[in-house]
């Protein structure tokens, strides 16, 4: 339905560089990178507030590279609102509608699904940041855009209105609306999206479904990006059927593999990595002694920095990390099972 095609813009000290993507009909395509990457700007050319030094943009097959924004049938929500100030809630949702029939039909329809019915009479510097978030919203709505652009719509609010506010876009969404949401933020795009590219400094560095982007990340910074700690550069060896990787200062890790021989990378979620006093025998193949470095809490519990050859990441519930009295600078030992380990080819 939308398909960017190798989009450059260059600015003096920025370029967006030979972007490509496609969303389809229903799609929720969240763009995810750091401050400064080049969301909002990517979102501006979509949106056609800027226009593109080359490259193309379709809609529906249609080429509207050069379309102006009303006529591009596409909302563009910023990340600031800018709803008028001087307007009333309901002033600002009529704006947008030429048609004098159906204008407060469609006010009153778009109002009651955002929950915005009670406030049509205040003015935006009397409304919360989670109302002025879903007015914003509505504006956008009303025009029936066939994509609906947002930027960091949920970056400002606290955690209770972002759940709420997740909750509404994505039953917006499952109403048949189009979306393509920035953020930064990759537990919105696990929490939303349908599909993810990854952007960092003006490139496109992965995209597709949400599940491979996550399960399959292709550098070492969407792995950090993404929160995955245990991602180590390594090579991969085969010997009597059995695999194993080498990593950095000559750690040999076992694993289950059908990759070929060479390089790549192994990644191990922490969760999936036990830790003790002492060594203790099991079915493990991995065991490794280290020293406690760090212990950081985390939303699923504590997680553990373990110094052995490589710097590795634990993940434990506070009752174990109280319970075993670990502190920085103990020794322990930690162990995971072959089939923990996944290999990644590059
Ligand atoms: P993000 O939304 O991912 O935080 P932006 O798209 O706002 O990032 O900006 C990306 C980079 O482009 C930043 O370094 C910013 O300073 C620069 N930039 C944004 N707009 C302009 C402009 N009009 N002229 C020059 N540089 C710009
Ligand atoms: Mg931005």
């Amino acid at each position: 339905m939308l398909k960017i095609k190798n989009i450059s813009k260059k600015y003096k000290n920025f370029a967006l560089k030979d972007i490509s993507f496609e969303v389809k009909k229903g799609d929720y395509f969240i763009l995810l990178g750091n401050s400064g990457s080049g969301k909002s700007l990517l979102l501006e050319l979509i949106a056609g507030l800027i226009n593109a030094n080359s490259g193309k943009i379709f809609l529906n097959d249609k080429d509207i590279t050069n379309y102006k924004i009303q006529n591009r049938k596409i909302g563009l929500v910023f990340q600031d609102y800018a709803l008028f100030p001087h307007f009333t809630v309901k002033e600002n949702l009529l704006f947008p509608i030429k048609n004098k029939k159906t204008r407060i039909e469609k006010v009153n329809e778009i109002a009651d699904l955002l929950n915005i019915t009670h406030i049509l009479h205040r003015f935006p510097e009397k409304l919360s940041g989670g109302e002025a978030q879903r007015v914003a919203l509505g504006r956008t709505l009303i025009t029936n855009p066939e994509i609906l652009l947002l930027d960091e719509p949920l970056s400002s609010l606290d955690v209770q209105l972002r759940s709420g506010l997740r909750h509404l876009l994505k039953k917006i969404n499952q109403n048949g609306q189009t979306i393509i949401h920035v953020t930064h933020d990759y537990d919105e795009a696990i929490a939303l999206a349908s599909k993810v590219a990854v952007i960092d400094n003006g490139k496109i560095i992965q995209q597709g479904d949400t599940d491979s982007v996550f399960k399959n990340p292709s550098s070492e910074f969407i792995a950090n990006f993404i929160g995955l700690k245990n991602f180590f550069k390594s090579i991969l060896h085969k010997k009597d059927e059995k695999s194993f990787v080498i990593a950095d200062n000559n750690t040999k890790i076992c694993l289950l593999s059908d990759n070929e021989e060479g390089e790549g990378f192994v990644m191990i979620r922490s969760e999936d990595i036990f830790i003790y006093d002492k060594f203790t025998e099991s079915s493990a193949l991995n065991n490794f002694e280290g020293i406690i470095k760090d212990a950081v809490p985390s939303r699923l519990g504590i997680e553990i920095a373990v110094k052995s050859t490589l710097l590795f990441w634990v993940l434990i519930t506070k009752e174990s990390y109280l319970r075993m009295n670990l502190f920085e600078g103990k020794k322990v030992w930690i162990s995971f099972k072959a089939s923990a380990v996944k290999f990644l080819k590059t």
